[in-house]
């Protein structure tokens, strides 16, 4: 007998889980079918964020924060350490401690919601009588009915062709976020934002990192004048980085990996690691849906083929998250998640793709919203820049961490702010006073003429906004 809902959702990382639990605020009965594995079998809702991704990376990034703030930074304020030691397996159990209490905490969401959550792999039947079949497998297997399917089923590493991920000493997000101890020498290969924010956790506990970047330009997608800022700062951080490489065979060393390649000029080069991360991209994942059965339309990586509504090419199938085009974020999956649900009660959920942020969050932090000043220009829009460095703001100073800068971009004639580029302390939290001013089509001139706390990083906002029209007061 199968068991029939309103709304069946695929897959529980950001876009699911919430899209499940916003269709059951709506009053829907809904399912939630997702499965990811914890160590001892049991489910692990959340997804790649959680597991693999957002939440354990962050977890890493603020233990290794506070290694070296302890190593290099405490004796400025007159802390003396001795000692200093690192426990690098403590600090990867309590980064799964911390990914158990987020697993556990969506389960009790979808418990307060009246969510059904079915712990297996979901994938199309066929089409039946009102709707869709859909079958679970694995640890509960059932079968499912619901006239509405919004498929998350998110997405995983892309791995160098012939060159699988073991995890042992070619690491995808995966093993790199369980490395068993510092390693010496690291290599990356990709300067994405994982890339980056992976190398920072292990640079800060002291491996000799190297970055393999195929691109020509450090930060491609980030504002010139802010990629060129943190590049300064990595630099100044032991960062090596490598632009416009091409990378050869990749080999098992004696110990670890041996990364043959050639450099920007031309040059034959080898890359001798004890571990290597790949992460040079992620690829949607579309293989255990069994999407042919139903005639599902996915495009030629594999994403599923939707429209700008999160509608796929059937009828009350719906596909939000890395499984459709768009910023691979997990904010940007939840919004489409909670629009979609809307959708079908039909309401007119809604999201602005202009105004999702994104953030690095390596040391400095960058963060931006909205056009940077090369796409403005390839626009034609004729625009204003204010800057304000976070050299001149008190708390930074405070803080004892001034790099960077706030940076905000308005049209030339009518002031709104079309872009907002934070590169420096707190960038992460930051953008989210541009969010909403963008969101509310603010201009320059409001932000310069709100009331910001003093002594806060948010003044630099403030102060940037103040340098559109040219009139700063702490610079
Ligand atoms: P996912 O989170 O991938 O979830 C999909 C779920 O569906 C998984 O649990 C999967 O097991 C399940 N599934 C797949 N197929 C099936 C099936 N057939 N049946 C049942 N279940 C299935 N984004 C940010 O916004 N901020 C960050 O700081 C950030 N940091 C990141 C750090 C790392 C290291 C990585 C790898 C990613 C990071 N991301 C970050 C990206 C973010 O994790 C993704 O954008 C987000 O998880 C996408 O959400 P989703 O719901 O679409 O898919």
């Amino acid at each position: 007998m199968s068991k029939n809902f309103d709304v069946i959702v695929i897959g529980a990382g950001p876009g699911g889980y919430i899209a499940a639990i916003r269709a059951a605020q709506l009053g829907f009965t809904v399912a939630c079918i997702d499965e990811w594995k914890n160590a001892a079998g049991g489910p692990a809702p959340g997804g790649t964020c959680t597991n693999v991704g957002c939440i354990p990376s962050k977890a890493l990034l603020q233990s290794s924060e506070h290694y070296e703030h302890a190593a290099k930074h405490f004796a400025d304020h007159g802390i003396s350490v001795s000692g200093l030691t690192m426990d690098s397996a403590k600090m990867i159990a309590r980064k799964d401690a911390v990914v158990k209490q987020n697993n556990d905490g969506i389960l009790y969401l979808f418990k307060k919601n009246k969510v059904s959550f079915f712990h297996g792999r979901g994938s199309f039947v066929k089409p039946v009588e009102g709707g869709y079949e859909i079958a679970v497998t694995g640890a509960q297997a059932e079968t499912l009915t619901a006239k509405q399917i919004i498929v998350a089923t998110g997405s995983s590493a892309r791995a160098l062709p012939g060159v699988p991920f073991d995890e042992e000493n070619v690491l995808s997000n995966d093993g790199a976020l369980r490395i068993g101890g510092v390693p010496k020498k690291l290599g990356l290969i990709g300067s994405g934002v994982i890339g980056l924010e992976m190398g920072s956790v292990w640079r800060r506990l002291g491996a000799e990192v190297t970055v393999l970047e195929a691109m020509p330009t450090f930060l491609g997608a980030v504002d010139e004048q802010i990629a060129k800022e943190a590049r300064k700062a990595f630099d100044k951080q032991g960062l090596k980085v490598e632009l416009g490489v091409k990378v050869g065979e990749i080999k098992a060393a004696k110990k670890g990996v041996s990364v043959a390649y050639t450099n920007a000029k031309g040059e034959a080069q080898t890359l001798d690691v004890d571990k290597l991360i790949v992460s040079i991209g992620r690829v949607p994942n579309t293989n255990g849906l069994n999407a042919e059965a139903v005639g599902l339309k996915l495009d030629d990586r594999g994403a599923i083929v939707v429209d700008d509504e999160c509608r796929t090419s059937l009828p009350g199938v719906w596909a939000v998250g890395d499984v459709v085009r768009g910023p691979m974020l997990a904010h940007k999956a939840e919004e489409e998640g909670v629009a979609v649900a809307e959708r079908i009660a039909g309401q007119h959920g809604h999201v602005d793709f202009n105004l999702v942020p994104w953030v690095i969050y390596t040391s400095p932090e960058i963060a931006w919203v909205g056009k940077t000043e090369q796409q403005l220009k390839a626009d034609g829009v004729k625009y204003k820049a204010g800057t304000f460095p976070f050299l001149a703001n008190g708390r930074a100073r405070a803080l004892g961490d001034t790099t960077g800068m706030v940076k905000m971009l308005a049209d030339a004639a009518t002031d709104e702010i079309l872009g907002v580029h934070v590169v420096g302390p707190m960038a992460s939290e930051l953008i989210a006073e541009a969010c909403v001013a963008m969101a509310f089509r603010a201009s320059s001139e409001d932000i310069a003429r709100i009331c910001h706390a003093h002594p806060s990083l948010s003044e630099s906002t403030k102060e940037a906004a103040l340098a559109v029209d040219k009139r700063t007061l702490n610079f």
